[in-house]
């Protein structure tokens, strides 16, 4: 599929779910964990979905949510899309639950993972989550994530200015030691407590130069759609380093990635003020023809870029855990 601006779409993220386990506090409000959800399309709904993405040349596959593990079902979908044929399946998770999940998610036919982990101090990730005594569960799943097989295990990490940035050159460490992709990610402003502020964001070049100090860095050449603008170790050791610049280094100009949320709306940026609403498509029995004219519609439609920073910048009506990060 190829938008208006000539970018290929390939790449598919599917929220199976926007519940959440974890009530992150620069993502989350910090009401209850069963707030108001919305209407999750059925995994055949789902797989239906799915299937039309495929036959309209999305090779690549990333299930998130909110929090995905916490759907029961989950394993079976993997499954699904891998007989797909999809080229390169991932999950992005907080790694609560996945300790017992990841070798039936590679067996599956899940080939990577990315774990979000925003300290690696046990009282400060707890501060952070709003949940107590996660952090020894996620570095477990971790450690089961790699012996499954599950290969890169990546991490995310969102920078917060006064909040955890001091942990920059720890989880430097943290890559070397455990032979993991530590990536950094600029903080947006797709929260629901509406705290962000560009004060609050850790750039891109910061993150370089005290990495650099400690470690120097080798840049790795990466394919232009990648996110991340990757690193590794000069001195040779295990692990890379990935950083997420949305703010200070915006790649849209090489985005490929169209959006599904869990209630069946298409969307093509994580800041689109406007939605496609496939589910209403699929529960009105639509031929595959119509699903995907659809599709390609909602695709001819993706925004140049995003505006944030920028004097007018308007939120999306969603926030993050309800769009599917
Ligand atoms: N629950 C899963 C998890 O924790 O990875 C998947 C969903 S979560 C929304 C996906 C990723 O988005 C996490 O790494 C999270 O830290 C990140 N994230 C959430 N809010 C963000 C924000 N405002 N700016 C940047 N990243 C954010």
């Amino acid at each position: 599929m190829l938008d208006r601006f000539q970018r290929s779409i390939h790449d598919l993220r599917i929220s199976v779910t926007d519940r959440c386990n974890y009530r992150c506090v620069y993502c989350r409000a910090g009401e209850a964990p069963n707030g108001h959800h919305a209407a999750e399309l059925s995994w055949d709904e789902l797989a239906r979905a799915a299937s039309n993405f495929v036959a309209l040349g999305i090779r690549k596959i990333r299930l998130t949510g909110g929090e995905p593990l916490l759907r029961a079902g989950l394993v079976d979908f993997v499954a699904q899309l891998a007989a797909m044929g999809v080229e390169d399946l991932a999950v992005t998770t907080n790694g609560h639950l996945l300790a017992d999940l990841a070798a039936p998610l590679r067996r599956a036919g899940l080939r990577r993972v990315t774990i979000s982990l925003d300290s690696v101090h046990a009282e400060k990730f707890a501060r952070i989550t709003r949940v107590a005594a996660g952090f020894p569960r996620v570095v477990e799943s971790i450690e089961r994530a790699q012996a499954a097989g599950l290969a890169p295990v990546k991490i995310n990490v969102v920078l917060l200015r006064g909040f955890n940035d001091d942990e920059v050159e720890a989880f430097a460490a943290f890559a070397r030691e455990r032979g993991v992709v530590v990536r950094f990610i600029e903080f947006m402003p797709l929260e629901e407590g509406r705290v962000w502020s560009r004060e609050m964001v850790v750039p891109y070049d910061e993150i370089v130069a005290r990495i650099e100090k400690i470690h120097p860095l080798v840049e790795v050449p990466g394919a232009p759609s990648e996110t991340a603008l990757r690193f590794r170790f000069r001195d040779g050791a295990p692990g890379e380093i990935g950083i997420i610049a949305p703010v200070t280094r915006p790649f849209c100009g090489h985005c490929s990635r169209v959006r599904l949320t869990a209630d069946g709306k298409i969307r093509t940026c994580l800041f689109s003020l406007r939605e496609w609403d496939l589910a209403q498509l699929l529960r009105q029995g639509a031929e595959d023809a119509a699903i995907q004219a659809f599709i390609l519609r909602a695709v001819l439609h993706k925004e140049e870029r995003h505006h944030i920073g920028e004097p007018g910048f308007q939120r999306p009506s969603r926030t993050m855990v309800h769009i599917g990060g």
